[in-house]
């Protein structure tokens, strides 16, 4: 490894905490190298590129945005695809470039108030760079960007300690975007497996990152990870407090959930999820639930407010919370404490309860500028999702929704990436920003490398699904790409169009691995004789032909309209 320097003049990580109050976006000390003692990312695995593909960046209005060209066959033109895996071939010891920093210190710079929300721009009418790329990304002009950002109807995660991250927007009038969760447990799992796990999540896809890292090293791990990701990092820092606290939610206080939101946000998380909505009074609504309460911030909040009988400091000193999230940018997540965790709670009482309270808190937000995000479930069964959506926007003004899944139906352990897919594909249709993966390893374990591919695979297959029956514009054009790769059996083009090539290129190699097999007219599903794409293209040159020899006969017998008959036309 070499080491430090990452060829931008910029070598050092930005480091962890420093005090310093000034919001600047390099300020860090410390190298990723100075943060831990042995080197966690010594033998981390190269991550492949695509084939036929390459990153190439899109120069417009003096930035420069990142699409992934797939190169095609046949005189096809090349295809451009929205592209999150970040810059490649960087040093992860010396982390990222900070793509985002001189914008941020433009903006420290001249006339700064305080508030370094994104959302407080788009109020008083300002384009920032960040929303200028996004526009380009999502093909749609900056003053749309900016003004969807104004309504409180998408966000755009932007902590300004972390200037790495490129500019990416949540919002039902975008493209619908997925999450893909890493992070250590107290019993498996190092910093080298979650960097590894980021780099792999973004390459396949993922728009965010949440890192729900509960185990030890917790702020090492997140550091590492903030500097070599190029995606939004999210977090729940209720997990960390627990942690300082010794595992004992009743020790848990106001102020100590202050200092690790300013811990997290100096380091440049991008999103909070808060469970501010869980609510002393909604507690006894889930004594009834087949699965109680499923959230570990959902649980871990009931029972600080059961057992000093009292309101959920989160709710009671939201303004408190505020005050950290503008001065960073930080965006609330608004967790959902209080989600079902199986069909059966679905759209109860507690759920809608908390769902309610949620919508109160955004108003709070919105009055202090800052970005927020609403949180949904969980196991609903497919006749209960609509109305989730429809809920959720009418409660919460509009502002983006973000769900884990649902999946909708729980007999299936070691398939929830598929139970939850559906869910996630028909809520994104309704209107749901983002959508949380689930792996298949959901209930059942940490994911590992594996998993989250399949994880982040299933989303991208819901995501697009939904951009599809929305309507997006654009949507379609991949599918009829690659519709029409397959239909003139451009075997390669059809797998390098795939989201994921190389497991469509390993099953046609399974049965046909020949190269020649590259080119036939069939696959060893239907075999040469019955391949119904060759019988059509036979049936289409039959029709052709016939068409042909029926004109040139009409010719023959002198283009005559009614051939031996008086013409009586008008
Ligand atoms: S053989 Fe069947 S599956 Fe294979 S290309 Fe032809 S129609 Fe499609």
């Amino acid at each position: 490894m070499s080491d430090g320097s990452n060829g931008n003049g910029n070598g050092n990580g930005n480091g962890s905490s420093n005090g310093n109050d000034n919001g600047s976006s390099n300020g860090g000390k410390r190298s990723l190298r100075q943060v831990s003692a042995t080197d966690p990312v010594a033998n981390l695995p190269a991550i492949e590129g695509f084939p036929a593909s390459e990153k190439v960046y899109v120069e417009q209005d003096g930035l420069a945005v990142p699409v992934r060209r797939i190169h095609l066959s046949g005189g096809e033109p090349a295809f451009d695809v929205y592209d999150t895996s970040g810059p490649q071939g960087h040093d992860p010891h010396a982390g990222l470039p900070k793509l985002r920093a001189p914008w941020i210190e433009a903006r420290l710079r001249d006339g700064d108030d305080g508030n370094r929300s994104q959302m407080h721009y788009a109020r008083r009418g300002l384009i920032t760079p960040e929303m200028r790329f996004v526009a380009i990304r999502e093909r749609v002009e900056p003053t749309f960007v900016r003004d969807e950002l104004a309504a409180g109807r998408a966000i755009l995660p932007a902590n300004i300690r972390h200037p790495e991250s490129e500019p990416m927007i949540i919002g039902k009038n975008f493209l619908v975007k997925i999450n893909a969760n890493i992070g250590n447990s107290a019993v498996t799992s190092t910093i080298g497996e979650e960097v590894d796990k980021l780099r792999w999540a973004v390459k396949w896809g993922a728009d965010t990152v949440m890192d729900l890292s509960t185990g030890k090293q917790i702020h090492e791990t997140r550091e590492w990870i903030l500097r070599n990701s190029p995606v939004p990092i999210g977090t729940v820092p209720i997990y960390q407090c627990l942690e300082k606290v010794g595992g004992e939610p009743e020790k848990l206080t106001i102020d100590l959930f202050i200092e690790t939101l300013i811990e997290q946000a100096e380091q440049g998380v991008d999103y909070f999820t808060i469970h501010a909505g869980v609510r002393l009074a909604y507690i006894p609504y889930t004594a009834n639930r087949v699965t109680g309460i499923v959230s570990r911030g959902g649980s871990i909040m009931a029972k600080w407010c059961l057992s000093h009988h009292k309101e959920n400091f989160l709710y009671t000193e939201f303004e408190r919370i505020c005050e950290v999230m503008k001065k960073y940018d930080v965006a609330f997540s608004l967790g959902d404490g209080l989600r079902p965790g199986s069909t059966a709670d679905a759209n109860d009482r507690a759920q809608l309860a908390e769902l309610e309270t949620l919508g109160e808190l955004t108003d709070v937000a919105w009055k202090h500028d800052v970005q927020t995000m609403i949180e949904g479930p969980g196991h609903v069964p497919m006749h209960k999702i609509k109305e989730n959506v429809e809920l959720q926007q009418r409660l919460c003004k509009d502002a983006p929704f973000y769900t884990l899944g649902p999946l909708v139906t729980d007999i299936a352990p070691g398939y929830d990436h598929i139970t939850s897919a559906i869910g996630a594909a028909m809520i994104g249709w309704f209107g749901t920003a983002m959508l949380c993966y689930v792996t298949p390893k959901e209930h059942l374990g940490l994911p590992n490398r594996d998993d989250v591919k399949d994880g982040v695979i299933a989303y991208k297959i819901a995501a697009h699904a939904a951009d599809l029956a929305k309507g997006h514009p654009g949507a379609r054009d991949r599918d009829d790409a690659l519709s029409k790769a397959r239909f003139e059996f451009r075997w390669e083009d059809q797998f390098h169009l795939s989201l994921d090539p190389d497991t469509a290129k390993d099953f046609h190699d399974e049965t046909l691995p020949a190269p020649g097999a590259k080119g036939a007219h069939f696959c060893s599903m239907c075999g040469p004789k019955f391949c119904s794409m060759k019988i059509t293209e036979e049936v289409r040159a039959i029709a052709e032909r016939g068409l042909a020899d029926k004109a040139a006969e009409f010719k023959q017998a002198g283009s005559t309209l009614y051939a031996g008959r008086d013409d009586h036309s008008h």
